[in-house]
């Protein structure tokens, strides 16, 4: 479990994230969600150890994580898909998977890419190429795939269906599921389209201007009879 607890925290002088008091269950989807700017990404960062943090503690199972330079982070298991560059685009996939295991030692890694890629077999078409040349889709896939690769607790996503068509959008999230659900994954997401991530999540943080303004059921969020019309454009059907 990571939780969160009096997080004040932003880039230099710049406050984004104002006494942060959550929780991430273990298996979980919890969905982020808020109006551009809001700090959902910060929070992500924050987790990982690249934002600035003033004040407050960061447990994960217990362990007070914060300070943790990003790749010890990584190490204990929390793996962080950012909305850009979450790929080596220059390398072709095959090598974007054996980078993803490189402390992993060269057979085990390879034999971990032939574990992920039976969770991820359109990516069998591609391995021979540039990972720039795959859609939004298929880079995303990657990603994914890359992260299984240290097999982490928890995944933390940065809008991992921002810029994809509704239907790819939809299989990614569809992909996010079955990793909780077959690995037991615990999974953060921040996320812009709201109504599918919150139609899939468990738990639901709607953050406004760096504050928590609600916390529980992602379902009960969607059906709120304000929040969701005044921050997250949900329009009631
Ligand atoms: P969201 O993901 O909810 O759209 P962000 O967490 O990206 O919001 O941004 C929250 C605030 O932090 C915004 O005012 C944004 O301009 C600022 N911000 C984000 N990233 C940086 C950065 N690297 N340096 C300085 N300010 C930043
Ligand atoms: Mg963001």
């Amino acid at each position: 479990m990571l939780e969160i607890q009096e997080v004040n925290a932003g880039y230099g002088r710049l406050h984004v994230l104002f006494d942060i008091n959550t929780k991430m269950r273990d298996n979980d989807i919890t969905v982020i969600v808020g109006p551009n700017g809001s700090g959902k990404s910060t929070l992500l960062k924050t987790i990982m150890g690249i934002t600035q943090v003033y004040s407050g503690k960061i447990l994960f199972n217990g362990t007070n994580i914060l300070g943790l330079p990003p790749h010890l982070v990584t190490r204990l298991g929390i793996a962080y898909l950012p909305q850009v560059d979450n790929i080596f685009a220059n390398l072709k996939v095959k090598e974007n998977l054996l980078m993803a295991g490189y402390t992993l030692g060269r057979d085990e890694a390879k034999e971990r890419a032939k574990e992920v890629l039976g969770d991820f077999p359109d990516l069998n078409k591609y391995m021979g190429r540039t990972a720039s040349m795959l859609s939004g889709g298929e880079r995303q896939m990657l990603a994914m795939a890359m992260a299984m690769m240290r097999r982490p607790k928890i995944m933390l996503f940065d809008e991992p269906t921002g810029s994809l068509a509704p239907k790819i959008a939809f299989e990614v999230l569809n992909k996010i599921v079955k990793l909780r659900d077959d690995y037991g994954v615990t999974l953060v997401l921040a996320e812009q389209n709201v109504r599918s991530a919150l139609e899939q999540g468990d738990e639901a943080i709607l953050l406004v201007s760096g504050r928590v303004m609600f916390e529980g059921n992602a379902q009960e969020l969607l059906k709120h009879p304000e929040l969701g019309e005044v921050y997250l454009g949900i329009k009631k059907t």
